[in-house]
């Protein structure tokens, strides 16, 4: 197994087999794990992940819908669909895509959210059982980190693990995860933001970094020690002249990061595959729990 670069495709597949598995298991019971995504607004980016998330849901058999608000939508009508589908048997997962337009308070709909159809962990509820080591359901991108270093047998027990990012849905999920006794866990978690002041010190003390903060090529090579594992979280647009007018990089600065570190994430293919795949790992272990 090549080791250098740390592909999410093949963990992907790996665990995409044995949801097929769990999926026509779930058939014969009659029941179709389905998800509802909430998009509101316009962001072109949360347009292309919600489709691609429903697209995925479709093709391993299994139901999706989305509910399109426009952006100047109200913050009640959002709660009442909400209430709704926490309601309706049929529905196991509830998504809600983030960003919100900044009219509206993501935690009040978050947290309307059923935390047993939370399928992308952000209840507060989901959240408090993840930092007491009883995780529900765990946030996708996080769960995709871990799952692509078990794939490729990274060992993090009593390593110096290095989080860079500090949000809800990857930074902190990520540390707190790291930080359990779990199997994939037992590090020592650095966990450092924008107010982290000299950053370089931290990294360049790191066994493993996982880089979350939405800054193109930030993680540069002079700021890790060699053979160093990075994880990139990020996905940035960055403007070219090609035919679809951008193109995407992550956090790292790949080019420079690749002959000093032992593995590194590309981006595109790395994290990303991930998280869609933990959705539907997600949304199948909350219909399974609707098995009495
Ligand atoms: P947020 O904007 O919510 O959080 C960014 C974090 O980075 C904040 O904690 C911020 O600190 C920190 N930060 C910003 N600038 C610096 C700096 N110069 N030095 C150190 N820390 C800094 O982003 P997300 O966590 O939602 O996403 C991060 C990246 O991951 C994005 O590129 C996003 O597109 C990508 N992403 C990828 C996913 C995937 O499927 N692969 C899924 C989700 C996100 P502070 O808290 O102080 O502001």
């Amino acid at each position: 197994m090549n080791r250098k670069l740390l592909i999410g495709k093949p963990v992907s597949e790996n665990i995409k087999k044995s949801l097929v598995e769990k999926i026509n298991s779930l058939s014969k019971k009659n029941i179709i794990p389905k998800l509802a995504a909430i998009l509101v607004g316009d962001n072109p980016a949360s347009k292309i992940y919600v489709k691609s998330k429903y697209k995925t849901f479709i093709k391993f058999n299994c139901q999706s819908e989305i509910h399109h608000f426009l952006n100047d939508s109200n913050e009640n009508d959002i709660c009442d669909l909400i209430s709704r589908l926490n309601k309706d048997k049929s529905t196991h997962g509830i998504l809600l895509q983030l960003p919100l337009p900044l009219h509206l308070n993501s935690k009040r709909i978050l947290d309307s959210i059923d935390p047993n159809k939370d399928v992308d962990g952000l209840h507060p509820m989901n959240l408090g059982r993840l930092l007491q080591g009883n995780p529900n359901f765990i946030p996708c991108t996080p769960y995709g980190c871990l799952e692509i270093l078990r794939y490729y047998k990274i060992n993090v027990k009593s390593k110096h693990v290095v989080v860079i990012g500090r949000s809800n849905l990857v930074g902190k999920p990520i540390a707190a995860l790291l930080s359990q006794k779990f199997d994939i866990g037992n590090s020592t978690v650095t966990l450092c933001h924008s107010q982290t002041k000299n950053l370089s010190k931290y990294t360049k003390m790191a066994d493993v970094i996982i880089v979350a903060v939405g800054i193109p090529a930030m993680l540069k090579s002079n700021m890790v020690k060699k053979d160093a594992v990075v994880i990139d979280v990020g996905i940035n647009r960055v403007d070219d002249d090609s035919q679809k007018g951008y193109h995407i990089i992550g956090d790292a600065d790949y080019s420079s990061l690749i002959n000093k570190v032992s593995s590194i994430t590309p981006v595109p293919g790395g994290v990303g595959p991930m998280t869609i795949t933990m959705l539907l790992n997600n949304t199948i272990a909350s219909a399974e729990k609707t098995i009495i």
